[in-house]
């Protein structure tokens, strides 16, 4: 299998060193939303999406009003996912198959610009979004992202184990080397994706953590700035830091096995990107 790490949307976030840990209050931090484009016998799989060629051309009725105030999302077409399989030689309806970790604005804005693939999601996700139960999971998922009707197909998790997390396998028409790892927390159904490459897993871990010291299995520690914006867009205050946990255990025990990276940290999508041998797109 071949792996692509794409980032789908950069944003610079005023905040500095509260944000990334780096010298420097007055500045902009980077975040990035790093997706995967794998190229599997069942053709191209997008691992999350990003935040779409609408955010360029309709941003505020696309993201929001407070989501671009908050992260200041740089919005360049060229960084959309669709534009980037383009560039790789490929045609969007080549994508036929697209996993998610969740369903918020930066990680599905971009289905729209995949209209024919199979949309494979977790389905306590699938319901908050569709059956939100109180008003911030109405306010968080964008109606506009779905008027499309993208093809989802929910999944229950079915109690099946990978590295002792209850994970949902065998994806309609997806290999068993694809699987959704229920990780609950930043919003009800929230969830990991992990990838068997032939070289290893992959755990996209989306939003269960946000910097990459957080998965330091002695001292876990994240910039305070980015700590509050956490907390403040949780759902599940104890499943995401449980969850953290577990993710902190799964690299202290078998970090050789799996590579967990999550959606937002530029020194990870740097890295991983630069690993894979493709230079990176970014902002
Ligand atoms: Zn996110």
């Amino acid at each position: 299998m071949r792996v692509h790490h794409l980032n789908c949307g950069t944003m610079r976030p005023l905040g500095g060193r509260l944000l990334d840990g780096r010298p420097g209050l007055h500045r902009r931090a980077e975040m990035v939303c790093h997706c995967l484009l794998l190229e599997t016998d069942d053709g191209l799989v997008l691992v999350e999406t990003g935040v779409g060629t609408p955010a360029s051309t309709r941003p505020n009725e696309w993201l929001g009003k407070a989501f671009r105030l908050l992260t200041n999302p740089v919005i360049e077409y060229a960084e959309s996912a669709v534009e980037q399989v383009s560039g790789l030689g490929f045609a969007p309806e080549d994508v036929r198959h697209v996993v998610l970790t969740h369903l918020d604005l930066d990680h599905a804005g971009g289905l729209v610009d995949f209209p024919d693939a199979v949309v494979h999601v977790y389905e306590t996700e699938l319901r908050a979004m569709r059956e939100p139960r109180d008003r911030s999971e109405r306010l968080r998922y964008r109606r506009a992202q779905f008027a499309h009707r993208p093809m989802f197909r929910p999944y229950p998790a079915d109690g099946e184990l990978w590295f002792g997390f209850e994970a949902v396998r065998e994806l309609d028409g997806l290999g068993p080397e694809i699987l959704i790892v229920p990780l609950a927390g930043h919003t009800r159904g929230h969830a990991g994706v992990a990838v068997d490459t032939g070289d290893g897993w992959l755990l996209n871990a989306g939003d269960s953590y946000f910097f990459h010291g957080q998965l330091d299995a002695d001292a876990p520690h994240c910039p305070p700035g980015l700590a509050l914006f956490e907390s403040l867009v949780q759902t599940e205050r104890r499943s995401r830091l449980d969850n953290q946990e577990r993710l902190r255990e799964l690299v202290g025990g078998h970090g050789s096995e799996v590579t967990v990276f999550c959606a937002h940290d530029p020194v990870e999508f740097h890295r991983l990107a630069e690993a894979a041998g493709a230079p990176p797109v970014s902002g």
